[in-house]
């Protein structure tokens, strides 16, 4: 170790990854500093008090996984509780269970049994499929009308999707919307995996409970002059925050799709009955309304807090400025991705981590994945 190095690990941002990170290194006896230019420690994980109802600020968050590993690690930082995400959809007033379900075909077509509602579906296919004439969906909008139908998609898909990217159903990716699951069962759970929870007492609990022994400094943005030299304290550089920043946006900006949230007090215990409420038409601007009691108090416990926090998500285009949050994956930005990834290959002893740095969506579950497949490559 040179003598200006204090540190194994200098690590730029305090996210679900630089915080893992730490806490898998700080454990093995390594020496790190965590900065983060944000006032606050966690990334997008930061939750807020506000009339004691924890408010996710950067985006609802719901922890998900199948990975056991994963499972136990969080839990042995702070226990999980039971919530289990099952949002209803709001078309013009009228509400529908999601994930597509036995509840939801019921409430569109008035169907009691999985015959009926599949036979229902077949019929609702019918006319894209034979539109497609045997060639492979093209857009959303094919993939949508050939895998459930148009009542569905009119409904529960079409204005939403408009309103989440901006862009017509016809102009977007196939992909998008297989992640949408259907269920010949009674069953609203949003997600298939095992487990599934929200920290009790929130996220900072997890956050501080990963950093638990790490220096930390908050406000400091490693590309303030005065900051940037601190690199030369430390052996190595764990780096998630942007990576064409990294660069100084030397080849051009990547870009990401954006959310706005307006957040507001209601004077009621109880607004919408449940955490998350997709709003599908275009009659409203925002895509969701969330209510972040719902999270963490359940039943009567709701009612014990005279109010409520509720946030309207409104889904925009990203400018200079705001919280770049979900890569866009098309021709361009993955063209210009690689070219950033080559130079950062070329950089010694840096490792890019994460959802900025990577320009990949990571979940939290899989975050925590790469953090230990990171780490453990550093003891090889
Ligand atoms: P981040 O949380 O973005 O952390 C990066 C940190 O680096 C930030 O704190 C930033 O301030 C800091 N930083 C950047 N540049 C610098 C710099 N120059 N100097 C100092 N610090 C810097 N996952 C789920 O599993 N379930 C969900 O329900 C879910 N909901 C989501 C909702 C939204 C709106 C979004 C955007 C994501 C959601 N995710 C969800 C994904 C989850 O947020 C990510 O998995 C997680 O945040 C990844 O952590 P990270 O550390 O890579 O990134
Ligand atoms: N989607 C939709 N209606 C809904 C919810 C989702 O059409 O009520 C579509 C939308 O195109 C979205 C995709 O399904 O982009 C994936 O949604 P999911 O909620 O899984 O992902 P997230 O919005 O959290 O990224």
């Amino acid at each position: 170790m040179k003598s200006e190095e204090k540190y194994d690990y200098l690590i730029v941002g305090s996210g679900l990854m630089g915080a893992t990170f730490a806490h898998l290194a700080t454990r093995s006896g390594k020496r790190c500093l965590v900065i983060d230019k944000r006032p606050n420690l966690g990334g997008n994980l930061y939750c807020e008090q506000v009339e004691g109802i924890n408010v996710h600020k950067y985006g609802a968050h719901i922890f998900h996984t199948s990975n056991k590993e994963v499972w136990d690690f969080v839990n042995s930082i702070v226990e999980f509780n039971r919530y289990t995400n099952s949002p209803v959809a709001n078309y013009k007033g009228k509400l529908y269970n999601l994930p597509f379900n036995m509840n939801t075909f019921n409430r569109l077509w008035g169907v009691t049994t999985p015959a009926e509602a599949e036979a229902k579906i077949a019929e609702q296919r019918e006319e894209a499929i034979e539109a497609l004439g045997g060639r492979e969906p093209q857009n959303l909008e094919e993939q949508a009308l050939t895998l459930v139908g148009k009542d569905i998609f009119n409904i529960l898909i079409k204005e939403y999707t408009e309103k989440q990217w901006g862009r017509k159903c016809s102009e977007l990716p196939a992909f998008i919307i297989k992640r949408l699951p259907v269920r010949m069962v009674f069953d609203n759970n949003y997600f298939n995996d095992r487990y599934q929870g929200i920290p009790i007492g929130g996220y900072n609990r997890l956050i501080d409970g990963l950093l638990q022994g790490t220096e930390c400094r908050t406000g400091t943005d490693f590309f303030q002059p005065q900051y940037r030299e601190w690199r030369k304290y430390a052996r190595k550089l764990v780096y998630t925050g942007a990576i064409d920043e990294y660069f100084d946006y030397s080849l051009g900006q990547l870009d990401w799709r954006t959310v706005m949230f307006k957040t507001r007090v209601e004077n009621i215990p109880n607004y919408q009955g449940n955490a998350v409420v997709n709003y599908t038409s275009h009659q409203e601007p925002y895509t969701r309304v969330i209510e972040h009691k719902h999270f963490e108090t359940f039943g009567a416990d709701v009612y014990v807090n005279p109010k409520t926090v509720v946030s309207e998500e409104y889904s925009t285009e990203y400018k200079p400025g705001m919280e770049p949050y979900y890569p866009v994956n098309d021709p361009r930005n993955s063209g210009l991705l690689q070219k950033y990834m080559d130079l950062a290959a070329q950089e010694e002893n840096v490792v890019f981590a994460g959802r900025l740095a990577e320009y990949k969506y990571y979940d939290m579950a899989p975050t925590i994945e790469r953090a230990m497949q990171l780490f453990g490559m550093e003891k090889e």
